[in-house]
């Protein structure tokens, strides 16, 4: 159901009127995230509300489930997915203000936040305390840790330090019928705790579909004293991903393994020539941390192990050379718009995950396919866990281009599958990804339509996505 005058008029006797925006052009803001998908389809919300308490966020959703009105919560907006906008209409309930750490508890090493915390800014607080939380997106300087919990998100050191769900304790989750519940233990501060089903992971990735999240309860790690980064040049793409199970044989986990292959080398030294990076098939940046010892030892070990593939390694310590060596892949995600004078970066088929052993063949045929569609891609990504990641670049007022890529993407999606990889490792499934779940996950979907079901038995929480519709045949 729409949501009609009366409602709205509802909605403001539960929040004050500076918590309710109805205006079209407040609404235009919300019509978007950073998706491709966005970028051609604008999907408008009837009403914006900002709660700021577990007693709002529960008062709207008794309303909404009363009235049949859905329900997309929001962070900052940074997902690829689609995934936080209102694509059945409804209300969009914006969590990016309600951004208190409410504690930090260093004698049981976690914090309890409120669902919009900015992640660096979780970070920066932590510091002072000499703790962190690991995981690593991108967009820490924007994305809030609610997204990170509801898409699951991780970065460029999940190869050590996995991803957001390993971090996650206890959630505070308003269900979609209003009720309220806590997991992991409602007075719990146990950092290990197998008692009851595990709820908390059910609602990790959730995408917002089966409640919304108000209160976060993370485990946080010491903060490592040492980093350093080996730089390895390759004149061979094959010898990279070899070079990589070459270091994991010798012992070592580096807490990232980042490539760049020859489209990206030529965008970044095309964005900043300053930064010069040799002209070759492929770069490697093994990045390790720990005590500084250890990271010595470790850095040496991989120097001589990556020696035997590479055509040059270098191994840094020094704060400022790290810094340079790690310029390239600093800028890559924004100098991919470079390799075409008149071409935007867009995001659609940029996050699949293959395994480790299917990194070469993935990225060869991505190279081929992408050539046989006529769309220029770079492509980079966290190689250490065959995060592969592929920035198509078009004109965007091209009509004959934007469907060239969505095959291109379509294809890369499925190459993925055919490879025993995932559509997506990091980034979500939202909106965009849903018509592959037949494929990827078979007969689980339809557990996975019963759980939602059992939570959300009129479907309001954040429609059209994760899911495909029930009984939708994707697969062909
Ligand atoms: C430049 C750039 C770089 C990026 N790099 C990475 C990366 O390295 N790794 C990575 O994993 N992702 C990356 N992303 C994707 C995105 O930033 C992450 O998925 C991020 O965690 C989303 O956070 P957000 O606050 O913007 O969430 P939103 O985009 O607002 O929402 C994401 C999803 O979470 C749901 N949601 C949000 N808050 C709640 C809540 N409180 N309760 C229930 N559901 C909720 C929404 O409904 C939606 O489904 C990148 C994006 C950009 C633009």
């Amino acid at each position: 159901m729409l949501l009609n005058q009366p409602l709205k008029q509802k909605l403001l006797e539960l929040l004050s009127p500076e918590q309710v925006l109805t205006d079209e052009l407040d609404l235009k803001f919300y019509s978007y995230d950073s998706s491709f998908h966005a970028k051609l389809n604008r999907f408008f919300p009837e009403a914006v509300v900002f709660p700021r308490s577990t007693q709002e966020v529960s008062a709207v959703m008794r309303l909404a489930y009363e009235h049949n009105i859905s329900v997309t919560p929001r962070g900052a907006g940074t997902g690829e997915t689609c995934g936080c906008v209102a694509v059945q209409g409804g209300i969009i309930m914006d969590l990016s203000p309600w951004d208190t750490i409410e504690e930090v508890d260093v004698a049981n090493m976690q914090v309890f936040v409120r669902p919009g915390v900015v992640h660096a800014n979780l970070n920066t607080h932590l510091e002072k305390y000499g703790l962190f939380f690991p995981p690593d997106p991108g967009s820490s300087r924007m994305c809030t840790v609610g997204g990170m919990v509801s898409n699951n998100s991780s970065g460029l050191r999940a190869v050590k330090y996995g991803t957001t769900e390993q971090y996650i304790l206890g959630l505070e989750v308003v269900l979609p019928n209003g009720d309220v519940i806590i997991t992991g233990g409602q007075n719990s501060r146990a950092i290990k705790n197998v008692s009851g089903m595990n709820l908390t992971k059910l609602f990790v990735g959730a995408e917002g579909t089966l409640g919304v999240i108000t209160k976060i309860r993370l485990r946080v790690w010491p903060k490592p004293k040492g980093r350093g980064l080996a730089m390895a040049v390759f004149d061979n793409l094959e010898e990279a991903p070899q070079a990589v199970l070459d270091v994991y044989r010798g012992g070592i986990l580096p807490s990232g393994i980042e490539i760049l292959d020859d489209s990206a080398i030529k965008a970044i030294n095309m964005y900043k020539p300053e930064i010069n990076l040799p002209n070759a098939e492929a770069i490697l940046l093994f990045e390790v941390d720990g005590n500084p010892a250890g990271v010595e030892w470790e850095g040496q070990q991989i120097k001589e192990i990556v020696s035997r593939r590479a055509i040059k390694v270098e191994w840094a310590t020094e704060p400022e050379r790290i810094k340079s060596l790690w310029q390239g892949r600093s800028v890559v995600a924004t100098a991919a718009a470079r390799i075409r004078p008149d071409g935007s970066r867009i995001f659609a088929g940029e996050d699949i995950s293959v395994p480790l052993n299917k990194v070469t063949e993935c990225l060869r045929r991505i190279k081929k396919m992408a050539k046989e569609y006529g769309v220029a891609v770079v492509n980079y990504g966290h190689i250490g866990d065959g995060n592969v990641h592929t920035a198509p670049v078009i004109n965007l007022d091209n009509q004959a281009e934007v469907e060239q890529v969505k095959k291109l993407t379509d294809a890369i999606h499925r190459l993925a599958i055919e490879l025993g990889g995932a559509t997506t490792g990091e980034h979500g499934v939202g909106a965009v990804r849903a018509c592959y779940a037949t494929a990827e996950h078979g007969e689980a979907l339809k557990v996975m339509h019963r759980i939602k079901h059992t939570l959300d038995p009129t479907g309001i929480m954040n429609p059209g996505k994760l899911l495909p519709p029930e009984g939708d045949d994707y697969s062909a």
